[in-house]
């Protein structure tokens, strides 16, 4: 019976619940949405608006689907952390077990506030470490290093000697296989900045192999995000697999393949059944690992949770120019820069479902650019001023990407777990804003 009233939006967190009949005639359900068993027009009403809210069941049903999908092989998951870095997700995902994927020092601070255990499961991509950020890691004692030249090598290498630490090496390999994603998070090009091509791949392995305090550990590979086509990956670890046992022969010993992260989600319409997309990211990641006697890593961040936030904004204004039509909303570039960043695509939808009438419009935030928008020309429901909207899909590179452009505070995070609806990160105030700047006199 509840099910009947239940229309799943971002199963299993978000979901439409009947709520009651408004008036008399014409009788209209009322739907509102829910984030696990919270009201989001209340939480709203509580917390202000713009406000992410990211659901837990959500991020441990995705971490879990992993496990499952990988069970067959020694795997580790590193959580990627750029993609959501508030430290209570990071504690949730260190909870559930799985380790992290950090790009700088300051990234991986925030797994060590949140567990100093945790980093034996870290992994360390970038191009640009700095010796304060390898050392900071050796002291730490993380799990592997990815390196991305031969003057990093060099300079880990000296680092680590003069530290009197041992670091174990990965080479982040660039396989020229072509993603088919937005430019700006593809990587895996030969005219990208990231890796090393693999004939020169080698040369570094040799180095590292003449230096004590490295340990010749891994190879390692990103070829971008977003990506839906699995059979890049396939394509992406067969060439790894191949380097694999060049190096072996050579009299490297590799034990852990990191295969990255960048499984895509689908932010258009009906999500794609997880399990499914899950299932067949790992045959294509599983079936060029047979027999290879490898540890895999796995650095996934959107896919983990990307669908599991959603961002809520109340409707300022409407307005009309010429007959075009615009809600302006009290979120902005500054909170959710993927759409001005990156012209990403994500739903809208009302937060309190009364009426099928639906309008063209753009959605805009206050920030005086034309970039500030979520969505142009968009079919939407009728929304007054005073509604509340919420974008979907934003729990990655949503927050982290935020700023203080037009002196805005970022907006505040809420991390929903059942019936419990915790402040993650409180909304930034002004004061918060001018700490750091001097007074006049
Ligand atoms: C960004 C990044 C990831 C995570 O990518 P997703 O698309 O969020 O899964 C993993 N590994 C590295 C090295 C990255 O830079």
């Amino acid at each position: 019976m509840k099910r009947e009233r239940e229309s799943l939006l971002r199963p299993p967190a978000f979901a439409y619940r009947w709520k009651g009949v408004r008036g008399r005639a014409p009788e209209l359900p009322i739907e509102e949405l829910y984030c696990e068993r919270v009201a989001l027009e209340q939480l709203a009403e509580q917390r202000g608006t713009p406000l992410y809210v990211y659901s837990a069941a959500m991020i441990r049903a995705r971490l879990s689907a992993f496990g499952s999908a990988f069970r067959a092989i020694p795997h580790t998951l590193c959580y990627s952390v750029k993609a959501n870095s508030t430290l209570a997700i990071l504690r949730l995902v260190a909870g559930e077990g799985a380790g992290f994927d950090v790009v700088s020092g300051g990234e991986l601070q925030r797994v060590l506030r949140v567990r100093r255990k945790s980093a034996n499961k870290v992994v360390f991509s970038g191009v640009g470490k700095t010796a304060a950020e390898m050392e900071l890691a050796l002291r730490a004692g993380i799990l592997l290093f990815n390196i991305e030249s031969s003057s990093e090598l060099q300079l880990l290498a000296a680092t680590a000697t003069r530290l009197k630490k041992r670091a174990a090496v990965a080479v982040r390999v660039n396989p020229d296989v072509s993603a088919k994603t937005h430019p700006y998070i593809s990587t895996g090009l030969h005219q990208h900045k990231f890796g090393v091509p693999i004939p020169e791949a080698q040369a570094l392995y040799a180095q590292a192999a003449k230096e004590p305090c490295l340990n010749v550990a891994g190879v390692s590979v990103h070829i971008g995000s977003q990506i839906t086509d699995v059979a890049t990956f396939r394509e992406a670890l067969a060439r790894m697999v191949g380097l694999v046992r060049v190096l072996r022969v050579q009299g490297h010993d590799i034990r852990y393949i990191d295969a990255g992260g960048g499984l895509g989600i689908s932010y258009e319409g009906t999500q794609q059944n997880f399990e499914r997309q899950i299932a067949a990211y790992a045959r294509a990641v599983l079936g060029p690992l047979r027999g290879m006697k490898l540890h895999l890593l796995l650095e996934p961040g959107r896919s983990i949770v990307g669908a599991a936030g959603v961002l809520l904004t109340r409707v300022l204004y409407r307005k009309t120019n010429h007959r075009k039509r615009f809600l302006i909303v009290d979120a902005a570039m500054n909170d959710l820069m993927r759409p001005s960043l990156y012209g990403a695509y994500h739903e809208i939808v009302p937060v309190s479902r009364a009426s099928k009438e639906t309008e063209i419009t753009d959605v805009v935030g206050p920030i005086c650019e034309t970039g500030d928008f979520f969505a142009r020309d968009r079919k939407l429901s009728l929304a007054k001023e005073g509604d509340l909207l919420a974008i979907l899909d934003v729990g990655a590179y949503g927050a982290v990407l935020g700023s203080n452009y037009n002196t805005r505070g970022r907006a505040a995070e809420v991390l929903v777990d059942g019936a419990k609806a915790k402040v993650i990160r409180r909304r930034e105030s002004v004061e918060d804003q001018l700490r750091m700047e001097s007074r006049l006199s």
